[in-house]
């Protein structure tokens, strides 16, 4: 037992480049000792926001902030109801706030907390779009004069291919962000066939599904992509789908990484246990903290799955540093995610002591517990917004509705 009791659990909202960032902060009964944690969950913030300082904050008070690990079983468990992403963002920005004031109760980063580097800094890759193969022949190139290694590429946005085009749809057909899967199909190995001969084969590729494929064009896919050697292919499938990662297993030897929506252990038990992909890519937020993603790491080293953790802008500086502390100690890591967002002088604005990149890699800093402090009044000048992203709202060529 220690002397360090929880007085108040509160919620930072700030959107200092877009995307709603929530941040939670645990402070305690010893003066200057407080943490901080990622709670972002941008499209329903306000929820995550209402989970904190409704429930979070009188379950916590003046408990052992020290006990982090029944602290978070009483988060998980108290609730009855569990793993949606509501409630496990926002114990997952309480768990990160635990582990933040650990470390600076003790005096050390959370990577010494957790024993120990096994690397000494982090391999990144980055995100290249365009919508013409000149535009993304620049992005890539600055990438590779940058020092990285590993470049995500796309090709006018998820589901698309390349620039806009006229689509048949219905008269009377709703608003929406529509693409046409077949076309995006058919554009892919282009893309990789372009880039492979533009740039070689010491660099790495990467591309994202975001699950707009039905199954089987999943399976087709991954068949066409294997002779272009890629790094990997993420969410080829929704969660909804996931014994298909079984076919794509059995049709090729193409890369698979999956995880950014999953909520529950029993949607990723499946598919480590029987090898069916090679990297584990959760939101760590969204799994409920840095707790049960090192419990996740930790299961997956058996089977031969790597790290991959979702590292996009809906993502706060806490919660990138978090990942990057993550990585430095697991052995099982493959790739880290990088959206940049420590380059934005409104970001630098709100957060102080973010990861820094160096020649491709990401960088912890010395500071007990995740050394980032927040500027409050800096964070109230970016208020949150609530309205609706327009590219999450996509559809078909034919008007339907799905998944985004
Ligand atoms: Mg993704």
């Amino acid at each position: 037992m220690s002397d360090i009791r929880i007085t108040k659990v509160s919620a930072i909202e700030t959107c200092p480049q877009g995307s709603n960032l929530i941040v939670v902060r645990i402070d305690t009964n010893q003066p200057g000792l407080y943490g901080y944690g990622c709670a972002t969950y941008t499209q329903r913030h306000k929820a995550v926001v209402t989970a904190i300082e409704e429930y979070m904050d009188q379950l916590l008070q003046g408990r052992d902030a020290m006990d982090i690990n029944d602290n978070w079983s009483v988060m998980m468990n108290s609730s009855y109801w569990r793993n949606g992403p509501v409630l496990n963002n926002a114990i997952s920005g309480c768990d990160m706030a635990l582990w933040d004031i650990a470390g600076k109760a003790l005096g050390v980063p959370v990577w010494q907390l957790w024993g120990g580097k096994v690397r000494e800094a982090v391999p990144v890759y980055r995100h290249s779009d365009g919508t013409d193969f000149d535009r993304l022949d620049e992005v890539i190139s600055r990438y590779l004069e940058e020092g990285y290694q590993y470049i995500r590429i796309q090709y006018g946005g998820y589901g698309r291919s390349g620039k806009a085009v006229f689509l048949k749809t219905p008269e009377g057909s709703k608003e929406g962000a529509y693409f046409d899967p077949k076309r995006y199909l058919r554009s892919v190995p282009a893309l990789f066939e372009h880039v492979r001969s533009r740039f070689g084969d010491e660099i790495e590729l990467l591309h994202d599904v975001h699950e707009r494929l039905n199954p089987i064009d999943a399976v087709w896919l991954a068949r066409q992509l294997e002779q272009y050697r890629p790094f990997f292919l993420e969410d080829a499938l929704s969660p909804e789908d996931g014994f298909w990662f079984k076919k794509i297993r059995e049709a090729c030897a193409t890369p698979l990484a999956m995880g950014e929506l999953f909520n529950n252990p029993m949607e990723w038990q499946p598919l480590i246990e029987n090898r069916w992909i090679d990297y584990i890519r959760c939101h760590v937020s969204q799994i409920g903290g840095v707790t049960p993603a090192r419990k996740l790491a930790a299961y997956c080293e058996p089977f031969g799955v790597k790290t991959a953790w979702h590292g996009p802008g809906d993502v706060s500086p806490i919660g990138h540093m978090a990942n990057v502390h993550l990585d430095l100690t697991t052995t099982n890591f493959g790739i880290q995610e990088w959206c940049g967002m420590e380059q934005d002088p409104r970001v630098q604005e709100v957060f102080q002591g973010m990861s820094e990149i160096h020649d491709g890699f990401a960088w912890a800093n010395d500071k007990p517990g995740w050394g980032i402090e927040i500027d409050l009044k800096a964070a109230a000048k970016y208020p949150c917004d609530s309205s609706q992203p327009h590219w999450l709202l996509a559809r078909l060529p034919d008007g339907t509705s799905v998944k985004a």
